[in-house]
C-alpha cells in the first residue's frame, strides 16, 4: 500500500492526513474531539473513511496492553479500559495499527525530521508532562510490555538531598522524571523554592528578562534533564536527542544541554546531538501514518 493515513487523537482536537507513497500530504482535515468514547471512535472512523484508501495509522494518549487488550494509561479517560483498537477496525474495516503518540512524535521526527540520519534517536516531547519514545534504524523499538522510550516515567537520577523526599507520581511510584522534567514539574519547582506559584511560561518569561530566581529555576530543570538523559546513554546512547513540546520554544536550554549531559555521563565525554523537533504540532499525525512504514 503507497498511500499512508495518519490520525493523532488529541485531548482537545484530532488530526488527519493521508500522505502519498513520496511523504506528500495529500488531505489533511481536524475536528474536535468528542467528549464520549463512542463519540471518539465515530469520529476517527468518519476521518478514515473520509481520507480515502491506504494503511491506517493511529497515535494516542496511552498503550494497548499486550495482557488484555485494552486500553490504558491515557489522559482521555474515557479510552481507559475500552477494546480501542478493536472498535476502531470494527468501524473502519481494515487493520489499523495503534501507537502512543509520543511514539509517533519518536517515529516522525527519525524518519524525516530532526533524527533523520542518525541509528539510535531518542526523542522526548517536554510539555505539561514528559512523554518518550526510541527509535533505532528507522523502526521504533516498543519493548516486550509496550513501555519502552516512557522516559518520563524513568526515575530522576542521581538525586541531591534537596530534591529529597522524592515527589509522587500518577503511576502510584515516587521519584518520576516527569514530576522534575516538565511544564507543571517546573511550576511546582519555583513555586516550592521561591514561593511564587506562577505558570511555567511566566517562569520562562522572567528569566528571559534576566530575573534571578526564575532563571534558577529553569537551571534546575535543566541539570535535571541532563541526568535523565544521561542515564538514558548509560542504557542505549542515543546518537542524538530529539527535544519537542513546549520546550521546543526554549532553544537556549536545548542549546546548553550537551556540556551539561557530559558532566553527568559515564565516560566523561557526551558526543550525541541535542537538537529540537523539526514538524512540531504536525510530528503526530506524520509519525502515526508511518507506523506501517
Ligand atoms: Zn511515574
Amino acid at each position: 500500500m503507497s498511500r499512508r493515513i495518519g490520525i493523532d487523537l488529541g485531548g482537545t482536537k484530532i488530526d488527519a492526513v493521508t500522505l502519498s507513497a513520496a511523504g506528500e500530504t495529500l488531505y489533511e482535515k481536524r475536528v474536535v474531539t468528542p467528549k464520549t468514547y463512542e463519540g471518539i471512535v465515530a469520529a476517527i472512523g468518519a476521518l478514515v473513511h473520509e481520507a480515502g484508501g491506504g494503511s491506517v495509522g493511529i497515535g494516542a494518549p496511552g498503550s494497548n496492553s499486550r495482557v488484555s487488550g485494552l486500553w490504558r494509561n491515557a489522559n482521555i479517560l474515557v479510552c481507559n479500559g475500552k477494546p480501542f483498537q478493536h472498535d476502531l477496525e470494527a468501524v473502519i474495516g481494515r487493520p489499523v495499527r495503534m501507537e502512543n503518540d509520543a511514539n509517533c512524535f519518536a517515529l516522525s521526527e527519525a524518519i524525516d525530521g530532526a533524527g533523520q540520519g542518525y541509528e539510535v534517536v531518542a526523542f522526548f516531547t517536554v510539555g505539561t508532562a514528559l512523554g518518550g519514545g526510541l527509535v533505532v534504524n528507522g523502526k521504533l523499538v516498543v519493548g516486550a510490555n509496550g513501555e519502552a522510550g516512557e522516559f518520563g516515567h524513568t526515575a530522576l537520577p542521581w538525586p541531591n538531598e534537596s530534591e529529597w523526599p522524592l515527589l509522587p507520581c500518577f503511576c502510584g511510584k515516587a521519584g518520576c522524571a516527569e514530576q522534575y522534567v516538565s511544564g507543571t514539574g517546573l511550576q511546582r519547582d519555583h513555586a516550592h523554592v521561591t514561593g511564587e506559584d506562577i505558570s511555567a511560561r511566566e517562569i520562562v518569561a522572567r528569566a528571559r528578562g534576566g530575573d534571578a530566581k526564575a532563571m534558577a529555576s529553569l537551571a534546575r530543570l535543566q541539570d535535571r534533564f541532563a541526568r535523565v538523559a544521561a542515564n538514558i546513554a548509560c542504557v542505549v546512547d542515543p546518537d542524538v536527542f530529539v527535544i519537542g513540546g513546549g520546550l521546543n520554544e526554549l532553544p537556549e536550554l536545548v542549546e546548553q544541554l550537551p556540556p551539561l549531559i557530559s558532566r553527568y555521563s559515564f565516560s566523561g565525554t557526551a558526543v550525541a546531538q541535542v537538537v529540537r523537533a523539526k514538524h512540531g504540532e504536525k510530528s503526530g499525525v506524520r509519525g502515526a501514518a508511518r507506523l506501517w512504514d
